[in-house]
């Protein structure tokens, strides 16, 4: 993945500023995906996003992640680490003809696409939210050689179907039991990516643009002149203004 400039990072935040979390997080991933067509990423498998997302964060920010969370048991606040590229790895290698999922069972055969975020999003619009999901990524449905409708799919096949989206898509609940070291007690951890790496995108963009006025105020140096040096040398010319 070629890491994005700071320019060009400073711009997806200025944009993500005005977005809701759902803008903010598609932002996050043209970043993370610029050889994929912008109008095509929302219907991108929900967990090959995940490993998108957790690519750019290793791209950015690098392996190691802080997570925190509170105990449901007992509330005492617990911190334990991820690794961005083992998880942007054991979820992402997916080529775009495996984003269909075939399901055979008794005298059923239903093909049924991996759902991306626009579809999450408009299933959970819906006065039905998993009917509207079924309909929406329903590719092709026969039982004894006549086609049917999502409706008609009885409950064992829509579970296969869940269980077979569930394989092919692991990222798309990406759940971890974090034990508490207070009362032993487990906690479920769903780790929101797009959310931590907004956060953590907004707090480097605000450092660099402290930077950017402080190198200003020192040199006379356009905004674009400082955002093109590296990250070290800018470091080193910060050391040298707080000397004098
Ligand atoms: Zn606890």
């Amino acid at each position: 993945m070629a890491i994005t400039g700071a320019a060009e990072l400073l711009g997806a935040w200025e944009a993500g500023l005005a977005e809701a979390p759902v803008g903010r997080a598609l932002l996050l991933h043209r970043t993370a995906r610029p050889d994929v067509d912008a109008g095509r990423l929302p219907s991108v498998p929900v967990g090959e996003r995940e490993a998108d997302l957790f690519a750019l964060r290793r791209a950015l920010f690098g392996e190691r992640m802080q997570v925190r969370l509170a105990c449901r048991a007992c509330g005492a606040d617990m911190e334990f680490e991820l690794d961005a590229g083992e998880l942007a790895g054991s979820l992402g290698g997916r080529s775009a003809a495996e984003s269909v999922v075939r399901v055979q069972q008794d005298r059923w055969d239903v093909e049924f696409r991996l759902p991306g975020v626009a579809d999450l999003t408009a299933a959970a619009r819906s006065r039905d939210p998993r009917e509207a999901l079924l309909d929406r990524c329903l590719v092709s449905a026969v039982h004894d050689g006549t086609a049917v409708t999502a409706g008609e799919l009885p409950v064992p096949v829509q579970r296969r179907i869940a269980e077979a989206v569930e394989a092919a898509d692991p990222g798309a609940d990406l759940a971890l039991n974090v034990a508490c070291p207070e009362c032993g007690q487990a906690t479920r951890a769903e780790l929101d990516i797009a959310s931590y790496l907004w956060t953590e995108l907004d707090a480097w963009a605000r450092d660099v643009l402290l930077d950017v006025h402080l190198l200003a105020t020192a040199y006379g140096w356009s905004e674009s002149e400082i955002l093109a040096l590296s990250p070290l040398r800018r470091r080193y010319y910060l050391e040298l203004c707080a000397d004098v």
